[in-house]
Order: C-alpha cells, then structure tokens, then sequence
C-alpha cells in the first residue's frame, strides 16, 4: 500500500507537539506585553473575554472562520477600540502572540521519527492552525508549510488537501497524510483521496462511525517503522 507513497503531509498541533500549553504561554506572553504597553486593553483584554470576542467573531463571519490570525487580530482590534487605542495595536499585539505561539516543544520521538522519514520523504505541513512551521524548531525537516489561511478552508474540507496536492505535484494517492484528529486528519484525507495515518498517542478509541484511517500508530517511530521499516 504504501510503496507507492511520494511524500508526507504532517498535522502539526497535537501530532507534532501538544498544543495546549503552547496557547497558554502564548496568551500569557500577549497579556504581559499589552500589561506593558496598553494597560487600558490588558483589562479588558482578560482570556476568558478574547475568547468570547473571538467566538463572536467566528459566528457573525462564518466565511471567514477558518482564518484565525484574522479572527484574533479582528477580537485585538475590537476590544482595542473600546479601551481607545489605537487599532494598529492589534498587529502589534498578534505579533508578539505569534512568536510565541511558534516556540513549540516537539514530542520526544518527533526529531528522530521526522529526521528518519525525511531521508525517504519530502515532508509537508497542513494545518488549521496559525503556526508557521519554518518559524518553528521542526522548520528545517519541512519543504513546505501550508496553513486552512492560505488555502482558504480547513480541514476536513477537500480544498485546503487540494491545495497541498497542487503544490506537491503528484496524485492524491501518492500523499500520506498523518494527523491526530479522526474527523479534519483522517476523514479529510480519505476524501481527498490521499492515504491517512492517525497518529493515536494516547490509546484513544477510534469513532465507531468513521471509516478507520490506513494505519494507525503511537507515535513518529511507529510511524517511521510502518513506512520504512525497523
Ligand atoms: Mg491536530
């Protein structure tokens, strides 16, 4: 099945690190910086307050849902207005949010699993997220990142799949996509024709209503012994 396979396309969030800590430390980092600099919006600014502006933001442009570096500098420069700074604050802001959202801590077996694999493969990136792999310590061992923002959908959609077998030049069912989410990784990439791996790291069930993925394994060392071998 799989001798036919040209390259790889990677979820990055919660396949390649976990991403719930790297939120945290990136809201944290963007509250200390508007503390600094625009005291009058670090209160409003709370969490709990953004998350809310930024849901609210999601349901009244559903089109534009999939685009979350928009949504969130659309939620800075909202609440930017009522605490009466100046809008240019919200790029600023989502900058600095940026950079940290980028200082990812890739799982253990993610640097040799990838290093392994990139010796077979050029790997890609696809992501519904907004971190830019090549801003990330995994930068080097990708050709390319490719984000539901530039494609202009996200996964499950076929589109932003579509948009990856474009750029990668070779037939849907030459790509393996590997991801931890049975519905965006799994489910997307069966429709768009490409092979699939879940990346199951922590002994999940898999959804009894879903087709299964090609393969299934634990990590990126399970990863590299299903494609290349022990
Ligand atoms: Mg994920």
């Amino acid at each position: 099945m799989w001798s036919s396979s040209r390259a790889l396309s990677f979820d990055l969030d919660d396949t390649l690190w976990e991403v719930a800590p790297v939120l945290v430390r990136a809201e944290a980092r963007l509250t200390d910086w508007l503390s600094e600099h625009y005291p009058a919006l670090a209160s409003l600014h709370t969490p709990a307050r953004a998350k809310e502006e930024r849901q609210r933001i999601m349901s009244e442009t559903p089109e534009r849902a999939f685009d979350l570096t928009w949504v969130r500098t659309e939620s800075l420069r909202r609440l930017a207005a009522m605490a009466q700074c100046p809008p240019s604050v919200a790029d600023e802001a989502f900058r600095v949010f940026h950079g940290a959202r980028n200082e990812v801590e890739p799982y253990p077996d993610v640097y040799s699993g990838l290093a392994r694999l990139a010796e077979r493969f050029p790997l890609y990136a696809l992501s519904n997220g907004n971190a830019d792999v090549h801003q990330t310590v995994l930068g080097p061992y990708f050709k390319l990142g490719v984000s539901a923002i530039q494609a202009g959908a996200a996964k499950p959609d076929s589109k932003i799949f579509d948009y990856l077998i474009s750029r990668v030049g070779v037939r849907p069912s030459q790509i393996i996509h590997i991801g931890d989410d049975p519905v965006t990784d799994v489910q997307g990439g069966r429709l768009a024709g490409c092979r699939t791996v879940w990346v199951n790291r922590h002994q999940r069930a898999w959804p009894e209503d879903l087709p299964r993925a090609d393969a299934e394994v634990n990590d990126l060392h399970g990863l590299s012994t299903l494609l290349i071998g022990a």
